[in-house]
């Protein structure tokens, strides 16, 4: 498969079923719009790839999207979870997770928060020597995992590759055996093996060495008399952003990596962490185009969602595919750049993009939005964050109102001296 495209009718854009134009009359842009049925398929296309060779466990890593219905959709589905901090912990118990169907995996993390997270009771999957000998003392007899640093990395982009030696995150591969051995001295309970190498990776290889890696380690520490229930290779399945790139291939990387675990080990169960592949392509952004702005040596389409709405391109300088969604279809007939309201130079979502002649008022859609977007958007320009809209079987409803001004006020606090 390639990258996920739509349908027109009309010369309109249709979104699961719906006129992207009125998702727009109907809820403002720029809003981030949700295909509940796509984010179902995406879970269930993992869940199915892995669980003919192995017990498995998807757990989805929702910094990708943390809007609570979307959480809840996954939680219908079955899924677990991979949270990163005790803020993502709290929101998924929220939209109904059971803490055993939460794992935390944290980097750095400080004693105030690694005592919140003990006490919800959800598996903790530990980054470093100094966390476990602080969980410790804070939980005797807590199972864990630990976090290892396998040496292979991969992602879309230097800035989200993190499994490579020397990276921020883990226990390096030399010190894993003497750690989980510890771990039992600590009196905790070591059960599982975790390592991530990055983000967006769109091939299958980085993920069969890194199996190769775990396998090995997995064999050290049993053969030290550990034996472990579960391994986990994290997430970074890439996903298609431009329209004639491949799809990674599923099923090969499913066949591949289980071969590795059931040939080399003892362990049976797999859980994956992905958050791009469930959420990405089932997420567009809509924009308004504001303004089309002749800047003598190029043309710009001027858009109402600038970097503080999606900040991928501007933050990675990531390639999303942008079409006019009121003009869908149409022949393309000038090359446009695509840029915010942010009074940045930075700010832009798209370059040279050949469009039809976009005109002031058309309904522009980001593709590929979901992962990483509206969990990454700010206030920056003191902009509200946009609203939020779930579409199932032709009809949207709002699942985050847009935010007011005003709300940004709330926390601040001006000294009487100065009233
Ligand atoms: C971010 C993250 C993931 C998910 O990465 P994707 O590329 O979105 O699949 C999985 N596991 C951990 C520990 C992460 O930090």
């Amino acid at each position: 498969m390639t990258m996920r495209d739509f349908d027109s009718k009309d010369g309109k854009m249709i979104f699961a079923g719906m006129n992207v134009e009125d998702i727009a009359k109907e809820f403002g842009t720029p809003c981030y719009v949700v295909d509940e049925q796509r984010v179902r398929e995406n879970y269930r296309n993992v869940y199915n790839a892995f669980s003919r060779y192995m017990e498995t466990e998807v757990h989805y890593a929702c910094k990708a999207n943390t809007n609570l219905a979307v959480l809840r959709i996954l939680q219908q589905e079955g899924a677990g979870i991979d949270a990163v901090s005790i803020g993502e912990v709290r929101t998924c118990l929220k939209a109904g997770f059971a803490p055993e169907k939460i794992m935390y995996t944290g980097v750095f993390v400080s004693e105030e928060e690694l005592k919140e997270v003990a006490e919800t009771g959800v598996l903790i999957n530990l980054d470093s020597v100094s966390e476990m000998e602080k969980l410790a003392r804070i939980k005797p007899g807590a199972p864990v995992s630990f976090r290892i640093t396998p040496g292979v990395g991969s992602g879309h982009g230097d800035k989200v590759i993190t499994g490579n030696k020397g990276a921020k995150f883990g226990i390096p591969k030399e010190h894993v055996v003497e750690t989980y051995l510890r771990a039992q001295d600590l009196g905790l309970n070591p059960i599982g093996i975790h390592a991530h190498i990055g983000s967006g990776g769109q091939h299958v290889e980085p993920f069969i060495e890194e199996a190769e890696v775990l396998s090995e380690l997995i064999n050290q520490i049993g053969e030290a008399g550990i034996q472990l229930q579960f391994v986990d290779i994290g997430g970074g399945i890439g996903v298609p952003y431009r329209p004639n790139e491949d799809e990674m291939d599923l099923n090969e990387m499913a066949s591949e990596v289980c071969d590795v675990f059931e040939q080399n080990t003892d362990v049976r169960k797999i859980i994956l962490e992905p958050g791009r592949y469930i959420i990405c392509d089932a997420v567009v952004l809509l924009t308004t185009c504001t303004d089309v702005k002749d800047a003598d040596t190029k043309k710009y389409v001027g858009v109402d969602a600038g970097f503080n709405t999606l900040i991928r391109p501007a933050m990675y300088d990531s390639y999303h595919y942008i079409q006019d969604g009121s003009k869908f279809g149409k022949a393309c007939t000038s090359r446009y750049d695509i840029a915010g309201p942010i009074c940045e130079t930075g700010d832009y979502l798209g370059h040279d993009r050949v469009l039809p002649d976009v005109e002031e008022g058309d309904v522009m859609v980001v593709y590929n939005a979901g992962a990483y977007g509206f969990s990454m958007s700010s206030n920056y320009n003191s902009r509200p964050l946009c609203a939020e809209v779930l579409v199932n079987e032709g009809k949207a409803e709002l699942i985050r109102e847009r935010e007011q001004v005003d709300e940004q006020w709330r926390h601040q606090i001006v000294p009487k001296r100065l009233q």
